[in-house]
C-alpha cells in the first residue's frame, strides 16, 4: 500500500505528478493488438494500462446466457497478479466481480445486441498495470475493442474519474489521489448520444462540486472518444494498406 502524501499539491498548485487539476494523464489507445481475438485494444492513462479482448457475436459458451431477442453481453474484468505493487492473487475478488458488472452496464446502452439474438459477445479486460482509474480505462478499452471487432454500436463510450483531494476537484485520479482523497467519482459517457452510462460517487461533495465535476468529466470524455475514433481510423488505414 502506498503512503498518504503530506499534501497533494506543490507550491504552484500542481499535483504530485506535475499535472494541473483539470489535466488528464497522457491517454494512449492502440487497436488490434491481439491476433486471436475478434477485436482488441490496449489503453493507457499514464501508468494505468489495460487490455481488452472481444469475441463474438458467437455461439454462447454457457446455455443460461442465451437471450431470445438479443445477444448477451459478458464482461470479465481482472487484475493481473503483476499489475499491483504487491502481487495480487489471481483468484477473482468481489471487487472484480462487481467491476465486471459495472463495465458491462456502462456498455450495454450502446451495443446493438438486438441484431444478434441467441448469441454472446464476450469482453475480457485484463489490468496490466494499475495506478487508479482502471474501471474507466477498462470501459474505454472495451468500447474500442468492440468497435475493432466490427460489432455495431450506436456510439463509442469513454470513461474518466473525477475526485476531490485537499478540498480541490481533480480530473483523472491516480492511485494515491484515489486512495487518500475525499471523493472519487467515476463517469462513463457516450458523447455522440448525449448519454451518461456510468455515474458513481464515493465520498462527499457539494452539489456545486458535483455539477462542476460532471462537466469536467464530460469534456474529458469527449476528448477520449475522439482519441478512440482517431485510433480506429488509423488501424483501418493500416489494414487497407496491407
Ligand atoms: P479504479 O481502478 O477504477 O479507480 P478502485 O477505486 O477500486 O478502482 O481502485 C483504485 C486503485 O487502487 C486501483 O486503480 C489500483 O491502483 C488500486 N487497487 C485496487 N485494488 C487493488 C488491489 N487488490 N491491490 C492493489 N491495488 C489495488
Amino acid at each position: 500500500m502506498k503512503q498518504r502524501p503530506e499534501k497533494f499539491f506543490d507550491e504552484h498548485g500542481n499535483r504530485l505528478d506535475g499535472r494541473q487539476r483539470d489535466e488528464m494523464r497522457p491517454v494512449d489507445i492502440n487497436i488490434g493488438v491481439l491476433s486471436n481475438a475478434d477485436g482488441s485494444a490496449l489503453v493507457s492513462y499514464g501508468k494505468t494500462k489495460v487490455i481488452a479482448a472481444v469475441y463474438g457475436p458467437r455461439e454462447p459458451t454457457w446455455r443460461y446466457n442465451v437471450l431470445p431477442d438479443r445477444a448477451s453481453l459478458y464482461v470479465r474484468y481482472h487484475m493481473a497478479p503483476f499489475s499491483t505493487e504487491e502481487r495480487k492473487s489471481p483468484a477473482p475478488t468481489r471487487r472484480e466481480i462487481e467491476l465486471s458488472k459495472v463495465i458491462r452496464e456502462s456498455l450495454e446502452p450502446v451495443v446493438m445486441t438486438e441484431l444478434f439474438p441467441r448469441t454472446a459477445i464476450e469482453i475480457y479486460v485484463e489490468v496490466l498495470q494499475s495506478d487508479g482509474g482502471t474501471r474507466t480505462a477498462s470501459i474505454t478499452a472495451a468500447s474500442a475493442a468492440l468497435a475493432d471487432a466490427g460489432i455495431p454500436m450506436r456510439a463509442l463510450v469513454g470513461g474518466v474519474a473525477i475526485g476531490k483531494v485537499d478540498g480541490v476537484l481533480v480530473l483523472d485520479l491516480n492511485e494515491v489521489e484515489d486512495n487518500f482523497g475525499e471523493a472519487d467519482m467515476p463517469v462513463a459517457a457516450a458523447p455522440d448520444l448525449g448519454l451518461i452510462t456510468l455515474f458513481q460517487l464515493n465520498g462527499v461533495m457539494t452539489l456545486d462540486e458535483l455539477k462542476e465535476g460532471t462537466d469536467m468529466a464530460l469534456k474529458a470524455i469527449e476528448r477520449i472518444v475522439e482519441k478512440e475514433k482517431q485510433a480506429l481510423r488509423e488501424s483501418a488505414t493500416e489494414v487497407e494498406a496491407l
